[in-house]
């Protein structure tokens, strides 16, 4: 049985006091529990202070990117180095807004997700089509690739430990969410992908979550479909009720 994975990414979203104000209202609220992790991937500029508010609760802090390299002349940039030495436990990468934005490409995701695993951290890596490429029938194709492309040189004990987050682009922020069988058949794919790269164990272990205007209102039908592990969540994680609500949806659901 996967643990489920329900991830908040807050984008540039938030002042320093709202960050705070976030984490004191959900820090009790979200217990352990075997079934569902909870984690709230901050601006860079928070994680330190919410690593602290959560120091005795079970919601666990990620990055929303990262450099690949531990240190150097690289103005602005936040390292792997860096993020481990904070106790950071996941880091989010590849997300349709840096590739679009920030000129990622497959091959420098591949080279953070290298550079993750040698820190310690657990890469949450985003895969997804554009509305052009849904169209087309590409979705399986070009979601194949970007998995393939990011974990070359990726071992299997690695990869066993990886989140893939099927976000597809077109359902982000948008309100428009894929069908739960639409994003099953997807992620299904995508398990599939990672049984031809390595073997049943390793695709039966990695965990797949969906992303893509997720709120309380439909996480529970998403949740219970096979192939889909969790979620990663933009806009309704800012909001601490709606993010309680998300993770024990994960707990409820058979
Ligand atoms: P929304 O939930 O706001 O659609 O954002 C999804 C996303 O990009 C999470 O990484």
């Amino acid at each position: 049985m996967r643990k489920r994975i329900i991830a908040g990414n807050w984008k540039m979203y938030k002042l320093p006091n709202e960050a705070a104000d976030f984490a004191e209202q959900i820090k009790e609220r979200l217990t352990a529990s075997d079934q569902v992790e909870a984690v709230i991937c901050p601006p860079a500029l928070y994680i330190g202070d919410l690593l602290q508010r959560f120091e005795t609760s079970a919601v666990k802090v990620g990055a929303q990117t990262m450099h690949d390299t531990a240190e150097g002349a690289f103005t602005g940039e936040v390292s792997p180095a860096m993020l481990e030495s904070l106790g950071v436990h996941y880091v989010i990468l590849g997300h349709s807004e840096r590739r679009q934005y920030f000129n990622e490409t497959d091959e420098t995701v591949n080279k953070k997700v290298l550079a993750a695993f040698k820190h310690h951290l657990t890469p949450i890596v985003c895969v997804g089509e554009t509305l052009e490429q849904r169209e087309m029938h590409e979705t399986v194709s070009i979601v194949s690739e970007q998995v393939t492309a990011a974990f070359a040189s990726v071992t299997a004990e690695q990869a066993k430990q990886s989140v893939i987050a099927y976000e597809p682009i077109w359902a982000i922020g948008t309100g428009k969410t894929a069908t739960a069988e639409d994003a099953n058949e997807v992620c299904a794919a995508i398990r599939h992908k990672v049984e031809t790269i390595y073997s049943k164990e390793v695709a039966d272990a990695i965990r797949i979550q969906y992303g893509g205007s997720v709120k309380p209102e439909n996480i529970a039908e998403l949740l219970s479909k096979e192939h889909i592990d969790g979620a990663l969540v933009g806009g309704a994680s800012l909001d601490p009720d709606a993010f309680v609500q998300l993770v024990e949806a994960g707990t409820h659901v058979e």
